[in-house]
């Protein structure tokens, strides 16, 4: 399949270029765009074969369900049932935005779509590309992240191009997102809200919306590895460079030291080394591919980078890949979740 490259401005894109792909939606086709987040793999969420089509393209396994992407609050009630007064109180709060809402579900949405739930997870994005497509194709469109399944998530359009360039109609070209990590999932099924994957909307900022929220313990760090998440996509092995990563946590100079000496273990053993530093860490290396993740006081930064140095450290061919670990207050466990998912939950503490 030849795959049309469609270059768009994120911020103004040209209308005549987003009916191209909003008509290739129209007719079952599959579309990669950018969001916010991460670049999605768009297909009409209503339609059963183009669901089957984008678990075929990332080599999903078909259990794993597919977030629907709307452009109205209206298009949530059309979808769902017994809608919980919390879901109209935390789209007004942040909506269009990185936040995912797992409801009941209606008949509308089809069972391919949602892995054969009987909930379905609905987001409203906030970048402009995304709305347009939305808006323009007529379509609820279900999208997952544009990667092939198992890597990390694509937040530059040549990740697209280098997962699924032959495998779908078209691909978006609107620049790097902004974030770089999936949205906040919250489940709305339950008594209390819970958050089914971290996110740049946190714990304390949906507290402020709704009152108590819980995190569900499936996804909490290295000692729950066992407690089995509920959002089927967390329970994969995700997020993947192709080389062995283990995080070194601990005191900055002892983490330096570690990771000096491991990567000289590794270089003696003959085998590529990566090794991923802060601007304030990077010159205390001198072994190996040294990328900076950026700076260590900004987490968005890292967020931002995160699943770009992943994608490098392939580039590069890296076999050993040692990382160290960020506190991040702020997005909270976000980007620690994706980085010790990435790295199998392998931690060397010193
Ligand atoms: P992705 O779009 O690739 O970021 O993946 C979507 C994430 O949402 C995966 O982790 C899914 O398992 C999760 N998800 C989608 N729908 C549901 C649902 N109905 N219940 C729980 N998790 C869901
Ligand atoms: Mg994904």
């Amino acid at each position: 399949m030849n795959t049309q490259i469609i270059k768009v401005d994120p911020e103004h894109p040209d209308i005549e270029k987003i009916r191209i792909a909003a008509e290739i939606l129209k007719k079952g086709g599959l579309v990669a765009f950018p969001t916010e987040t991460v670049y999605g793999l768009g297909g009409d969420a209503e339609d059963a074969g183009a669901s089957k089509a984008i678990y075929a393209a990332k080599g999903r396994p078909s259990d794993n369900p597919l977030i629907v992407h709307i452009c109205d609050y209206s298009q949530l009630e059309k979808i769902s049932k017994d809608l919980p007064p919390e879901a109209k109180k935390l789209s007004d709060a942040f909506w269009p935005g990185p936040m995912t809402l797992i409801v009941n579900k209606n008949g509308v949405i089809p069972h391919e779509t949602t892995g054969g739930l009987d909930t379905v997870a609905v987001r409203f994005p906030s970048h402009p590309v995304a709305n347009a497509l939305i808006r323009e194709s007529g379509c609820m469109i279900a999208a997952p992240s544009a990667n092939t399944s198992g890597r990390p998530s694509p937040t530059k359009a040549e990740h697209v191009i280098h997962d699924l360039n032959g495998k779908i109609d078209a691909i978006i070209d609107g620049g790097p997102v902004q974030i770089g990590l999936e949205s906040t999932i919250v489940d709305l099924t339950e008594e209390v809200p819970t958050i089914l994957r971290p996110g740049y909307i946190n714990k304390q900022m949906l507290e402020k919306v709704v009152g108590e929220v819980k995190v569900d313990p499936g996804i909490l760090g290295t000692e729950n590895v066992h407690v089995r998440p509920k959002a089927p996509g967390m329970r994969y092995k995700h997020y993947a460079p192709k080389g062995d990563l283990k995080i070194v946590s601990g005191d900055q100079d002892k983490v330096i030291a570690e990771i000096n000496r491991l990567a000289e273990e590794g270089e003696n053993s003959g085998k590529k080394v990566g090794i991923i530093a802060t601007e304030e860490t990077k010159d205390f290396y001198h072994i190996g591919k040294v990328i900076s993740i950026g700076d260590r006081t900004d987490e968005y930064e890292i967020a931002h980078n995160l699943f770009d140095v992943l994608r490098k450290m392939d580039e590069y061919g890296a076999e050993l890949i040692y990382s160290e670990e960020f506190s991040t207050p702020k997005i909270g466990n976000a980007i620690m979740n994706r980085l010790l998912k990435a790295a199998a939950h392998q931690v060397i503490e010193v």
